[in-house]
């Protein structure tokens, strides 16, 4: 093979080797977006990951898609007109007038989700290629498509909320509505899929399945009956879990669940949010995951040979992010890359080991065996509950919900929630702190980070 010199890519000799045709979207600019100094949302770990995807020759197995930007009608199919307008038009310097105040709040918009240079762009990047992978899906183009710009599911209608502005997922999945009757979306992001959940929670014609860190944890929503409303009802499942998650865990409640979920409803197409924040020694992540338990998610749904659409998330220790996003992609294509780092433009981010795997350190489960069982069998009688393959009018344009909009003075009392405290680890940068509510405890975020993180 050809690419053996860039990091030996063996074909999978697994049982299910069948080729895939791979599309992937990739907007060479995306790395240079910037939230701020401090920030742990980097733009900059999709780069990477793109780097090293070209480094093991995998880009040859894929086809490779700049994306259209999508516009603001196209957000609009989603977001409220005045939120699109705003995000369409701040600037940081813009946002600097007082008279911007009021709508910094509505928005949701100044601490988590800051206002940075090109912001709107960025947007527009990440929701065109979940658009674009979308599209590529509905004409029977491809079998899987990849965007690891996109998987922004903590986004609102008319709110920002953690780190998340527009939220691609809607946008891809109303996209894959107009062709595909049923769409499973399965969110394996540390934080819950709330903006995903909220948007399609009183229709059938999506389900939704999230498995998140649960109990004083950002958004704070995904409880285990949340279980919809309305058509709805039973078509959204939550799997709540503790610190510590290992692979061994993880696969005893995703396969058998999943598993479930595929014989029941049946999708037409399935989305997968691989938030990278799940993995071990994440900065803002509690869980313990490998690279491969990580990955295992995309290799089951992949072996149901339905169309896929592949999404990134978060991922904030973005050396492990890079090599997560890269193993995928190698799952995706069918290969099973070496474990030695092909040599690449950000090598030293990946010392001493510069490997492509790296063990996860030991971390006390906290989730038992028997919280465990229960939980897998609320879900699979929840599931058993449902009529086999629901048949939907077609033509109905999915609903998505309506929030009543607050009042003023309640804007100005409630407190906003934060994905992150505003707390800076190892890197010795000295910004203020912020004093917003947090549900991250400092814990997670002293010295798992290192210097070269923030220097991008
Ligand atoms: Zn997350």
């Amino acid at each position: 093979m050809g690419d053996a010199h860039e990091g030996a890519s063996l074909p999978s000799t697994g049982t299910d080797a069948t080729k895939r045709r791979v599309t992937y979207f990739y907007e060479p600019s995306i790395g240079d977006y910037y939230y701020g100094q401090g920030h742990p949302m980097k733009p900059h770990r999709i780069r990477m990951a793109h780097n090293l995807i070209v480094h093991y020759g995998l880009h040859r197995r894929m086809e490779i898609n700049r994306p259209f930007p999508a516009d603001a009608a196209d957000i609009r199919r989603f977001h409220s007109e005045d939120y699109v307008q705003f995000l369409s038009s701040v600037t940081p310097t813009s946002v600097l007038d007082p008279s911007f105040n009021r709508n910094l709040r509505k928005f949701n918009v100044g601490e988590d989700c800051p206002v940075f240079d090109g912001l709107f762009g960025f947007c527009q990047a990440s929701a065109g290629g979940s658009i674009g992978a979308a599209v590529k899906l509905n004409l029977g183009y491809a079998d899987i498509a990849l965007n690891w710009a996109g998987g922004l599911h903590h986004a609102k209608k008319s709110e920002a909320s953690g780190f998340c502005y527009v939220n691609d997922i809607v946008l891809g999945i109303l996209e894959l509505l107009k062709v595909h009757k049923r769409v499973l979306y399965v969110d394996i992001d540390v934080h819950h899929g709330d903006g995903v959940e909220e948007a399609f929670y009183t229709t059938d014609r999506v389900m939704t399945v999230s498995f998140h860190k649960y109990g004083e944890f950002f958004p704070g929503s995904g409880h285990i009956k949340d279980i919809g409303a309305g058509p709805g009802k039973n078509y959204a499942l939550n799997i709540p879990l503790n610190d510590g998650l290992d692979d061994e865990t993880f696969r005893g409640l995703f396969r058998p669940i999943i598993q479930k979920v595929m014989d029941v409803y049946q999708p037409d197409a399935v989305v997968l949010q691989c938030g990278a924040d799940s993995l071990s020694g994440d900065r803002l992540g509690c869980f313990n995951l490998s690279v491969k338990g990580h990955a295992d998610c995309l290799r089951f749904l992949r072996s149901f040979n339905v169309p896929l659409m592949v999404l990134g998330g978060g991922g904030y220790t973005i050396r492990n992010v890079a090599r997560c996003w890269c193993y995928e992609a190698a799952v995706a294509v069918g290969v099973e890359p070496d474990n030695k780092l092909p040599y690449n433009e950000y090598y030293e981010y990946f010392g001493p080991d510069y490997t492509l795997h790296v063990d996860p350190g030991y971390m006390e489960n906290l989730n038992a065996p028997k919280d465990m069982e229960k939980i897998r069998n609320i879900l699979l009688e929840q599931l058993s509950r449902l009529p086999h393959a629901p048949s939907v009018p077609f033509q109905q344009t999915p609903p998505t919900v309506e929030v009543p909009e607050e009042a003023e003075e309640d804007m100005e009392r409630k407190p906003k929630r934060r994905i992150w405290n505003g707390d800076y680890d190892s890197d010795g940068e000295k910004e203020e702190r912020s004093n917003g509510r947090s549900l991250i405890s400092d814990s997670h975020l002293v010295a798992k980070d290192e210097m070269r993180e923030d220097t991008d």
